[in-house]
């Protein structure tokens, strides 16, 4: 947001020390009495939060905030990694509840509407968006934040998409795919979700694991060898076949981009028993990504390698980013918001909106520092990561993020 006056300044600042207190309080008392259901985090904390001095709106995003943090926790527990009990650590943030803000458009321009708790009083925040996301403020839905940075305060908006993030009237239509293991493939295109599964291809790897037992047993070198060429040449016919139909779906978009993690991800993420590793080797990948890009190319449809980092674990609807939304392999499951999803096709549309991100930015190396995993910008409805650093006359801050005061 463009600067604060002075006045609006020292609000936003007592607000966010108000609501630092009232989540660590929250934390504390979830902690002593272990409770983490919502009704009874607000029992304990709504009357303490307004005590503070926090307008309604406030205390109920500080309740929960606690409650989502407090949950991040039991799921990361439960699932037996490690994790130590949250903390608030830092005053430099406002839960802004969906009915505590407007956004008010005139002429071009974008002012935040806050209230103050007392009626009829409102905190006029103009902002400072980038043309490229005027459009998605008319799809802000749901709970934002603030955010106070070192370079002053942004605004944090969800915004409300259901559909792949694909663009009309001359912008590109990015489809983002993810290759795992369970599922070779997954493309998020306009038209919905695309699964290529990995089931054939594990079948296939067994039969032929099975087979060179078989010759090994028997001794028969010429068999294995002459199986080798098979097996590769079958996986290569069903990488064709993947790539060629991903290709093909791609064209039908105008100006159609596919989005890739680097591969350096996967094989990061192959992390399964040494068995399941060579069922589906990272050759397999690279081979597909060769081909791919191969088509691509003949086809005129532009590939874009993406950093695989947070794709798995972000929520596309609030951006929330955690490794507890992730509570198995396959499912997503937003400890925020709550949004569902299958992993592989949430990883997919992730992919994408990181590659939107790279097409609107132009290639950046800089990824913003890591501010802890509670805190993803969710920004547009699915991206990832924000650019570290957001010069006040770059015209790097998004629709959440007004261009820092000087
Ligand atoms: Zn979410």
């Amino acid at each position: 947001m463009l600067p604060p006056t002075q006045r609006k300044q020292q609000w936003l600042d007592a607000i966010a020390g108000q609501f630092a207190q009232a989540v660590s309080f929250g934390l504390a008392q979830a902690q002593t009495l272990g409770v983490a259901s919502r009704a009874r985090l607000h029992t304990a904390v709504y009357p303490e939060a307004r005590r503070l001095g926090l307008p309604a709106d406030y205390a109920r995003m500080a309740v929960n905030e606690t409650t989502s943090s407090v949950r991040s926790f039991l799921a990361l527990r439960r699932s037996g990694r490690k994790a130590s009990f949250p903390t608030v650590r830092r005053t430099n943030r406002i839960g802004l509840g969906v009915n505590a803000y407007a956004i008010v458009e005139s002429g071009g321009r974008f002012v935040l509407r806050v209230s103050t708790g007392v009626r009829g009083q409102y905190l006029w925040l103009p902002l400072s968006v980038p043309a490229r996301y005027t459009q998605a403020m008319g799809h802000v839905r749901g709970d934002a934040r603030l955010i106070r940075r070192s370079d002053g305060w942004y605004a944090v908006f969800p915004v409300h998409s259901a559909t792949a993030p694909t663009a009309c009237g001359g912008h590109p239509t990015v489809i983002g795919v993810d290759l795992g293991i369970v599922r070779l493939a997954t493309a998020a295109t306009p038209n919905g979700v695309r699964v290529w599964p990995g089931k054939a291809v594990r079948a296939g790897r067994e039969h032929f694991a099975d087979l060179r037992r078989r010759y090994g047993r028997h001794h028969r070198v010429d068999r294995i060898r002459a199986m080798r060429g098979k097996e590769s040449r079958w996986m290569a016919d069903l990488n064709h076949k993947i790539s060629a139909e991903l290709v093909e779906i791609a064209s039908h978009h105008p100006d159609p981009v596919i989005a890739l993690e680097r591969l350096d991800g996967i094989r990061y993420r192959l992390h399964g028993s040494r068995r399941f590793n060579r069922m589906v080797s990272s050759w397999t990948f690279r081979d597909l990504v060769d081909k791919i890009q191969y088509k691509a190319e003949r086809a005129g449809v532009r590939v874009l390698f993406v950093d695989p980092r947070r794709t798995s674990r972000t929520c596309p609807k609030c951006g929330h980013a955690t490794r507890a939304n992730r509570p198995t392999q396959a499912d997503f499951r937003c400890v925020a918001c709550g949004y569902r999803g299958m992993a592989d096709a949430v990883a997919a549309l992730n992919i994408a909106a990181a590659a939107v991100d790279l097409l609107q930015q132009g290639p950046s190396d800089t990824a913003r520092p890591d501010e802890g995993q509670t805190e993803s910008p969710a920004l547009r409805p699915m991206e990832p990561r924000r650019p570290a650093s957001l010069d006040a006359d770059s015209n790097l801050a998004s629709p959440s993020q007004g261009t820092p005061a000087v």
